[in-house]
């Protein structure tokens, strides 16, 4: 049992005439006995015995108070210990990438101990919860955001290939765990859905032309089509083509194999199948504090939502897969690499369908272009989704701001991450972003009449009465300092990782979960580079194509694809070019 500073008071108060105790330092990360104590110029006087068994005395049970003899202890770093809970891996967070990790460590070192602590009541209930995110398997196959337009005309591929090659990674990991038995029924978490990209107007239409070509000759985007032919496009997407001008010009693109992920079952699952393996995951554990534990690793403070107790527990490595919430907690290491990072929220708001004659009416992810000024996170498409057993259809993200790191966060979160290392990096990004920061402020400003306008644009004989609007998951972008300039806004998903490889956490939120398996994978290279060698075979048991580019290996990424289509029940390609 661990005692914080104001329970060590309590402690004191009552236990002064028997003898020795043991404090723990968390500064100085070490026990001391009464001695050493008296040296800091605290005379406590009981024996641990009586301590310990005053653990259990109902006085620690008002735990509200504040006491300023508990204040000082806490500020001087004294805890009182019994028991610091050491294990070989801390997961913070409950989210789809900590349930990743876990199960990636779980299946490469199965003797490993694993402990989870997550401040909410459940699983995946942030950003990775089904109603906060987009649920789109995120393969590049219809975000027009990943494939950009060069100075000569020429579309620029490379982005969209890589986020591709991601993504398949994260197909054969999660049809690994299916065909072990270990996720039982994946049509919990992944359904088939055609991803289609839109697009009006002359210019636009040029684009997609264009970029269909130049993602028509690459292996991973069989299967797409292109038309700008209205008889066409009503067959594919007919909501949208209802009562739209027959001179309109439109194109679109579409390919069968895209996918509708529900990621909140998908985590849920995976920490299922942890627990029967062993795994601890502690809902309703807030993890306050992060320190170095003396002879290498990391100690964590944390506190039982339910008791307001505090324990503290040890690890040989630590992820901090905590969303919104892992910039604080980062910097709360104090590793230099915590330094100059900072992070700007960005909330994401959709509106949401769940007439189901009218959802019955579409069938896809039909992703647009972003509108002038707006950042990549913003574009906007109008989803079909697979939510509690019932199809609805999805449109946005809207942006807007709060102050809040999380969903569950709270309004002092951005001004609490503003540190000295990182002021001036803020400053920068405060000072550059002004465009953005514009674009935010619009959008919160925005009626419901003028929403329904948005998205009037896909569906042009939208009745607003069929619509409600939904408050999605909280982005925090990262700012940090790049050859581009001190203070410069990232969009992508950043691993930031001690240089000892003992501590590893996740910023940002692009292309996200997708990805999450690619990601993982990119902290365990990081910080597990002496285990790396022994596990690349079950690696590879697991996720055939691991340091392959399937883009250069047609017939491979046939067979890849194929084979995790039939384990995920989604749709194979109908033939690809060798
Ligand atoms: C609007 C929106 C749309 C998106 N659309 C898509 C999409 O279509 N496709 C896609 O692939 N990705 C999408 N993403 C991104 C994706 O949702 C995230 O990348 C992913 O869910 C992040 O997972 P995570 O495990 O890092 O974080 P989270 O799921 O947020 O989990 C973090 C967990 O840590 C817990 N926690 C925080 N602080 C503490 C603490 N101190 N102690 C204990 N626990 C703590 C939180 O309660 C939470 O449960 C979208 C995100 C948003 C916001």
């Amino acid at each position: 049992m661990v005692y914080n500073g104001r329970e060590c008071a309590l402690l004191y108060r009552k236990a002064i005439g028997f003898g020795r105790i043991l404090v723990y330092s968390k500064h100085r990360h070490d026990f001391f006995e009464n001695k050493t104590i008296l040296s800091h110029g605290l005379n406590f006087a009981a024996s641990v015995q009586a301590a310990l068994s005053f653990a259990d005395h109902p006085i620690r049970r008002r735990t509200s108070r504040p006491d300023p003899l508990a204040n000082i202890l806490d500020k001087a770093g004294f805890v009182m210990s019994s028991v610091v809970k050491k294990t070989d891996v801390i997961l913070i967070g409950a989210g789809v990438m900590s349930a990743t990790l876990g199960t990636l460590l779980k299946e490469l070192s199965p003797d490993w101990t694993i402990k989870t602590f997550e401040k909410l009541a459940s699983a995946g209930e942030e950003s990775s919860n089904e109603w906060n995110n987009a649920g789109t398997g995120h393969a590049a196959l219809c975000e027009l955001n990943y494939t950009t337009e060069k100075a000569d005309g020429s579309i620029d591929i490379t982005k969209a290939v890589n986020i591709n090659e991601q993504f398949q990674l994260s197909r054969q990991f999660w049809a690994h765990l299916v065909n072990q038995g270990l996720l039982r029924n994946p049509g919990e978490f992944i359904r088939p859905i055609p991803h289609m990209s839109w697009v009006s107007g002359d210019k636009d239409v040029e684009f997609l032309s264009k970029r269909f070509k130049a993602l028509s000759e690459n292996p991973l985007f069989q299967g797409m089509h292109y038309s700008e032919d209205h008889r066409q496009l009503q067959e594919w997407i007919p909501l949208m083509m209802q009562g739209r001008e027959p001179s309109e010009k439109v194109a679109a693109t579409k390919i069968d194999s895209g996918t509708d992920v529900n990621f909140g079952a998908l985590t849920r699952l995976m920490f299922d199948h942890l627990k029967t393996r062993g795994v601890e995951v502690n809902y309703r554990y807030a993890v306050k504090d992060i320190k170095r534990a003396q002879g290498g690793g990391w100690r964590i403070k944390v506190q039982n939502l339910n008791n307001n107790q505090v324990e503290y527990h040890e690890a040989r490595f630590l992820f901090i897969g905590a969303g919104g919430a892992s910039l604080p907690l980062l910097q709360k290491t104090g590793i230099p690499e915590s330094k100059h990072i900072g992070g700007f929220p960005v909330s994401g708001v959709f509106m949401v369908c769940k007439n189901q004659a009218i959802a019955e009416k579409h069938h896809a992810k039909v992703y647009g272009k972003a509108k002038l000024g707006a950042p990549p996170m913003s574009v906007p498409h109008l989803d079909t989704r697979y939510i509690d057993g019932k199809k609805a259809l999805l449109f946005g993200p809207f942006a807007g701001f709060t102050p809040k790191f999380l969903k569950t966060g709270s309004n002092m979160d951005l001004i609490g991450s503003v540190k000295p290392s990182n002021l001036f990096t803020m400053l920068a990004a405060g000072a550059k972003e002004m465009g953005l920061t514009k674009y935010l402020v619009q959008q919160l400003m925005l009626s419901n009449a003028q929403r329904i306008a948005e998205l009037r644009e896909f569906i042009p004989e939208v009745k607003d009465e069929d619509w409600e609007v939904v408050i999605a998951g909280q982005r925090v972008q990262v700012i940090k300092d790049t050859p581009q300039g001190k203070g410069t806004l990232q969009f992508g998903t950043e691993v930031v990782s001690a240089s000892d490889g003992s501590v590893s956490a996740l910023l940002g939120a692009s292309p996200g979960a997708s990805t999450a398996v690619h990601v993982m994978l990119e902290v365990m290279q990081r910080c597990f580079p002496q285990q790396m060698p022994q596990w690349e075979e079950k690696i590879r048991a697991m996720i055939p194509s691991y340091g392959v580019r399937l883009s250069d290996e047609p017939e491979l990424f046939k067979q890849i694809f194929d084979s995790t289509a039939e384990a995920l029940g989604l749709e194979k390609i109908a033939g690809v070019r060798s």
